[in-house]
């Protein structure tokens, strides 16, 4: 058994946990001292480069354990944009907190199925604790009546918000599916959402032309009494509507749509409420950022990414919804080979989009048993700040900040140059601080216009004063550069 080198021997997998770690802090070290590696790759690492080194790679003749872990620690060093490095002012990716990693490590060993509650109590009933504490304390929602799922993120928790509020709303869905219904359902949500709800409406089979994009004001939040005609007409055409989605922090721009005002109307409009809070939604645990969320507890569901802001390791999405039957109605099957769980409990398979998968939750009850509530308000409190200072000094310097949010994201563009505001200006910055190594950062297009803008969101709890003025420094750097080429 040992020669087919899938178990290895008792020496080479102590040699190998050992090799790991080695390179897991190793890793984290040079992230985090300054200027031990760059932020970016080195420019110029093609597809053609990536597949020439894989080509002799045939997995004819085995490889020793330790050079199949050095090759693949090499690797995803040399090739990554480094997500976990102080100086990426990315997308939500996060630093992962240490636990996140310990706990994944824990997982992959253990490799708890997490299909069944039967066949691992404890991290079933991790996951249905975790899903009462965020649910209760971040959120509002009573305690004893909040139910959901781990999901593989915030993609999959939309789909399971589209598929639970077409449950609810359309008794015959289930069975007869879109065809079933007597005209084209529609949803809501804003022209800046995520497009996760495009992909989702085809995946639930009633069409991308279902989701309805409201307008949004300069602010880049929802216009809400927009939403009065556009529901009127789909109403008065036989269309269904049956869902509103807000978003609490814009994937572009961290906008937060006027949540309690969307859920009035929703109730109003007898409309599933789903308030898509994938990033943002983390404000709610840090007590002076909370109020951005008002009204969020009356949301019927909410999608919470945990491998965002909560900082564990992808992935790690959350559905949470305060109906307690409605996970059940929307994906409950009967099968003979499945064993049953206690009494009072949920198999998750009978509960949820996945079938089997890994312990998600884990990663996120280490970290919050490690941290606690507080640790995490100070993680997030600080990467505020950070935000808040990078808006400072970008205006300092003659940028122009064009969104509108407390949450530490910010869209920019050149204050200075004439064509400062101009989609290939901006591109080429980001191209330029991307290619020097200095700094991770983006560009994006705003709003119904599209209008262009550079983008920075602070990610990562070790970010510090330092490195927004290293990534400020590079932009500057990178204008002069522009300009002069
Ligand atoms: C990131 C994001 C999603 C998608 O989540 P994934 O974890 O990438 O699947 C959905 N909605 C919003 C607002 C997001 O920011």
């Amino acid at each position: 058994v040992t020669q087919s080198g899938l178990l290895l021997d008792d020496e080479t997998r102590a040699a190998l946990w050992a090799q790991v770690t080695e390179r897991i802090e190793g890793y984290l070290r040079a992230v985090g001292e300054d200027g031990a590696l760059r932020a970016t790759p080195e420019p110029g690492l093609t597809a053609a480069a990536v597949r020439d080194a894989l080509r002799p790679l045939t997995f004819d003749a085995p490889m020793a354990p330790a050079d199949a872990v050095d090759l693949a620690a090499r690797w995803l060093t040399d090739a990554q944009v480094h997500t976990p490095h102080p100086r990426y002012f990315g997308l939500f990716n996060p630093a992962p907190t240490t636990m996140g990693v310990a706990a994944d490590a824990l997982v992959a060993a253990f490799n708890p199925q997490l299909a069944a509650w039967s066949h691992n109590p404890f991290a079933n009933e991790v996951e249905r604790h975790l899903i009462r504490a965020l649910g209760s304390r971040g959120f509002g929602y009573d305690e004893e009546t909040t139910d959901g799922t781990f999901c593989s993120g915030g993609a999959e928790a939309n789909h399971t918000a589209l598929l639970c509020a077409l449950t609810a709303a359309f008794p015959e869905f289930a069975e007869g599916g879109a065809r079933a219904l007597s005209g084209q359902p529609v949803f809501y949500v804003s022209g800046e959402a995520h497009h996760s709800w495009h992909k989702a409406a085809r995946a639930c089979g009633i069409g991308a032309a279902a989701v309805r994009e409201a307008p949004v004001g300069p602010d880049l939040r929802m216009d809400v009494p927009a939403l009065d005609g556009m529901i009127a007409e789909d109403r008065a055409a036989g269309r269904l509507p049956f869902l509103l989605v807000a978003t609490a922090g814009t994937t572009n721009a961290g906008a937060i749509d006027p949540i309690a005002e969307t859920a009035w109307f929703a109730a109003r409009e007898r409309l599933w409420f789903h308030v898509d809070a994938a990033w943002g939604g983390a404000a709610a645990l840090v007590p002076e950022l909370r109020p951005l969320l008002d009204g969020v507890f009356a949301a019927d569901s909410i999608t919470f990414d945990a491998h965002k802001w909560l900082s564990v390791p992808m992935g790690a999405g959350l559905f949470l919804t305060r109906h307690p039957d409605i996970l059940s109605r929307t994906f409950d099957v009967l099968t003979a080979y499945m064993p049953g769980g206690e009494e009072g409990t949920a198999d998750p398979y009978r509960h949820s989009l996945q079938w089997s998968r890994r312990a998600t939750g884990m990663k996120v009850f280490l970290s919050l048993l490690v941290a606690g509530w507080d640790g995490y308000a100070a993680a997030l409190r600080h990467q505020t700040a950070m935000g808040a200072l990078l808006r400072a000094r970008l205006t300092d310097d003659g940028w122009r900040v064009v969104n509108d949010t407390p949450l530490p994201l910010v869209c920019f563009v050149d204050g200075r140059a004439a064509d400062g505001d101009a989609a290939p200006y901006l591109d080429a910055v980001a191209a330029h601080v991307v290619a020097s190594g200095r700094a991770w950062c983006s560009t994006t297009r705003l709003g119904p216009g599209r209008m262009p803008a550079l983008r920075a969101c602070v990610t990562n709890y070790r970010t510090a004063p330092a490195d927004v003025d290293a990534l400020v420094a590079a932009l500057n750097d990178a204008r002069r550069a522009v300009f002069a080429g």
